[in-house]
């Protein structure tokens, strides 16, 4: 099957192909079609599993061959409206309808917070078809009637779940409340939970469903390892793995912004350029690592959780969990920034006998034991006994969000626990990413 069976235009299919797709992903097999076909949409899938295109690609067809009922003269109303729970998703979901779009005489535009929104402004007054958003700037834009959200043919929620998991769920219904009831909803969602189900009851329309393997059972293509280490030596390994090993691109993982400020500071005091990237750098500081990172100017770029998700780098080898997650689903989150569309990538994680606890979580979650290699040098102090994480700056709060208004504080702390000390089973999953900033 090719993208032109699926009735596609020859205008998208070039842009396309010249992106070197050739055969559409399972993802796009199902979610084109149905798209096209005008109906809601409920589908589950990852970030990697070419969802982007999936929705992308028949959205551009259905608006270069219709014409909004809205239009008048050189009026163009907004058409369709995509929401992303972070500002990286939202610029690279934009792109990808730019680069899609490239050759058809559709207009697109990205909002997000954190940088000044008179230009944005200036860009909705010019006319947009397609506007990809975060929720909280894109309610502030339309508190200043910025922006008109009446003329909507097609809602998008893009990774649904994790706007759910930062606390996005009354924006999104002020947002809802703004758009005209006759519509296409497609909501894009990794996992289904009550609140997602919830959602999607309220919002969808005898949906058609469309669930493509989850990463966690798609991710055989990543090697995966667990090296064991003392806590207080984790930088000096992730330093001699690198030179060992030759590592060239590395995504590293931490749990907190302030461990991923650390890290970089180290790595950069040790020679090996690193910068890190969280909800608390500024928009042009992150947009600027990510840009340097992709460039193969820096070697190492640190991320947490949260600023990580949607980071789509082409054929990313290599990303290291300085620190495992307390979530499983974000483990899988993280290794699939590599190993993406098929191509193979490998994760390690250095992992303190204080995460032992977080580690059969994630074996239990990914349903399979990850192998453990031991690094001549650093085996791990066998007296060593655990630590709570919190005790560990687990407490800060992890800021994120566009958008320029008040709100509480994300990442509730999970309750103080010694991690590895009974079992993993009893830990609290702690709420990831209440929106704040
Ligand atoms: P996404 O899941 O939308 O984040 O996409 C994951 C990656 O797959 C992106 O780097 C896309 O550029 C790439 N991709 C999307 N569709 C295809 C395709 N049909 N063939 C190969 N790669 C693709």
């Amino acid at each position: 099957m090719s993208f032109s069976t699926l009735g596609l235009s020859e205008a998208i299919v070039r842009a396309v192909t010249e992106q070197g797709y050739t055969q559409p992903t399972p993802i796009q097999l199902q979610a084109i079609p149905a798209v096209l076909s005008g109906g809601d949409l409920l589908a589950g899938a990852q970030t990697g599993t070419g969802k982007t295109a999936g929705f992308t690609l028949p959205i551009l067809q259905r608006l270069s061959t219709t014409r909004s009922p809205h239009a008048r003269g050189t009026h163009r109303p907004l058409r369709t409206l995509v929401l992303t729970p972070t500002r990286e998703l939202a610029a690279q979901v934009e792109e990808s309808v730019r680069v899609y779009g490239k050759y058809l005489p559709l207009r697109s535009a990205v909002v997000f917070g954190g940088v000044g929104i008179q230009p944005q402004i200036a860009t909705l007054r010019s006319g947009v078809d397609i506007l990809v958003a975060t929720p909280g700037r894109l309610l502030d834009l339309a508190q200043q009637r910025a922006v008109d959200l009446s003329t909507i043919e097609i809602l998008v929620l893009d990774e649904a779940d994790r706007m759910l998991d930062m606390g996005f769920i009354h924006d999104i219904k002020k947002v809802l409340a703004l758009l005209p009831p006759k519509r296409q909803n497609l909501l894009f969602s990794a996992t289904f939970s009550d609140d997602i189900k919830a959602l999607a009851d309220r919002l969808l329309n005898g949906p058609a469903l469309i669930e493509v393997a989850r990463r966690n059972s798609t991710v055989e293509v990543i090697d995966q390892k667990v090296h064991p280490v003392d806590r207080t030596r984790k930088a000096q390994m992730l330093m001699h793995l690198l030179r060992e090993r030759g590592w060239s691109q590395v995504l590293v993982f931490t749990r907190t912004k302030h461990g991923a400020n650390r890290l970089a500071e180290v790595l950069e005091k040790n020679g090996i350029t690193a910068l890190a990237i969280h909800g608390n750098k500024s928009q042009g500081a992150r947009t600027r690592a990510l840009s340097e990172f992709k460039a193969g100017q820096l070697r190492c770029l640190v991320a947490t959780d949260i600023a990580a998700r949607g980071i789509d780098i082409e054929e990313l080898p290599q990303v290291v969990n300085y620190e495992l997650p307390n979530v499983p689903e974000d483990y899988v989150h993280r290794i699939g920034r590599t190993g993406r569309a098929g191509a193979a990538g490998a994760a390690v994680s250095l992992v303190c006998i204080d995460e032992e606890g977080f580690l059969r979580d994630i074996e239990r979650f990914i349903k399979r034991p990850i192998p453990r290699e031991v690094i001549a040098g650093f085996e791990p102090d066998p007296n060593a006994v655990a630590e709570p994480i919190l005790q560990r700056g687990q407490q800060q709060r992890q800021g994120h969000r566009g958008g320029g208004r008040g709100g509480p504080p994300q990442g509730h702390a999970r309750p103080a626990q010694a991690a590895g000390g009974g079992g993993g089973g009893g830990r609290a999953r702690a709420p990831q990413g209440r929106r704040g900033r």
